[in-house]
């Protein structure tokens, strides 16, 4: 028997009761009409929490990662210019991912815990072909204004990692000039990793590499794949066999998430996420991510000089059944960060981490 843990860390959050029953649900095929059906609705809940009205818009299978993979794989021609901010892990990641892909990449370097400098991104190079950006750095809890890189971009394509920020805050692929974006259901989303909900929109996919390198996450073979009328006249074709219980999950966390409102579970994680800065801040903790900047579904918060990081996450853990994350990289050491996503953001969860949190420091 598996202990019920409280996921307060980067991820995965505890997902929706709705989402979980979904998985125990009986298994349906992948071309049954029932499961078209949950993969069409699927997409289309998608779009909402994406903002967009992109046709091309579906959960890739696999986690955020292959998410990035498959932005980067799909629109990097060997040499272009790839100009990536990097503010962290997930943006470090990328420059990556676009090198392997055959890009030149222009990275441009920040101070983590900061948020990316629009114009120091913008202004790195005369016509990138793509210009990334994370939205929610997870490794730093930081927000960037993915907008302002839009309204700026330019000819140039605009990729971006909404990984921890869709269905947690205020995300708007097409207002903001997003062109490509990647995402994953383990966060905000309140499903089990396992799936990258993907957006492209048509000037991207008309730049498009014919054959990308990757077979697995071709676009262009996986319109068949979701039925995509321009490709298959509506028809499903074979590509892989669809994760049908994972993507019935996904269905039933965007039922749940969309019947709540968009703008209530952003409002929701908002306040969770106001709520735990503030009595972290009362407990005499200082907060890393720069103020102005801080995600409120990922909060970082620096250990306490003579505090032994680890032992306290291993506390909370044993005593407590709370999991937090440590810091990424070279703050593996130095800062703590609390999650709360999806399902998590709730008062109750603040509650229960502070008070945790404050009897383990004594
Ligand atoms: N991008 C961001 C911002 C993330 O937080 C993560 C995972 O934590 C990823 C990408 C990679 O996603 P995954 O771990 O699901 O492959």
């Amino acid at each position: 028997m598996i202990r019920e843990r409280h996921l307060f860390g980067p991820g995965p959050s505890n997902p929706y009761p709705e989402a979980t029953r979904a998985l125990a649900e009986p298994l349906l095929g992948h071309l049954d009409p029932e499961f078209l059906r949950i993969m069409d609705e699927t997409c289309e809940m998608l779009r909402t929490v994406w903002g967009t009205t992109n046709t091309r818009t579906l959960p890739l299978s696999a986690t955020g990662s292959a998410g990035m993979e498959a932005a980067f794989v799909n629109t990097v021609h060997p040499g272009d210019v790839v100009v990536v901010a990097v503010n962290g892990l997930f943006g470090q990641r990328m420059t990556d991912v676009a090198a392997r892909c055959g890009a030149e990449v222009v990275a441009v370097e920040h101070e983590w815990g900061q948020p990316v400098d629009v114009d120091r991104v913008l202004a790195a190079h005369d016509s990138p072909a793509i210009i990334a950006a994370v939205h929610a750095e997870t490794s730093t809890g930081v927000r960037s204004d993915i907008a302002a890189l839009g309204a700026g971009k330019g000819d140039a394509l605009l990729l971006t990692d909404a990984v921890t920020s869709i269905a947690g805050i205020e995300l708007r692929a097409d207002d903001w000039g997003v062109d490509i974006g990647y995402a994953g259901t383990q966060k905000c989303l309140g499903v089990a990793p396992g799936l990258a909900p993907f957006t492209i929109n048509d000037r991207a996919f008309e730049r498009r590499v014919e054959k990308p390198r990757s077979w697995y996450l071709d676009l262009g073979m996986l319109g068949g794949y979701v039925g995509e009328a321009g490709v298959t006249g509506g028809q499903r074709t074979y590509h892989h066999t669809a994760p049908t219980a994972m993507v019935a999950s996904l269905h039933a966390g965007l039922t749940r998430v969309l019947d709540e409102g968009l703008d209530a579970v952003w409002a929701r994680h908002q306040a969770a996420g106001d709520a735990l800065q503030a009595g972290l801040e009362d407990l005499g903790l200082e907060l890393f991510a720069a103020e102005g900047s801080r995600l409120p579904e990922l909060t970082t918060v620096k250990v306490p000089d003579g505090v032994d990081s680890a032992a306290v996450r291993k506390e909370l853990l044993e005593s407590y059944d709370i999991e937090i994350g440590a810091g990424a990289e070279a703050y593996a050491a130095t800062v703590w960060r609390i999650g709360l996503m999806g399902r998590n953001a709730r008062p109750d969860a603040v509650l229960l981490v502070l008070a945790a949190l404050k009897d383990v420091l004594g």
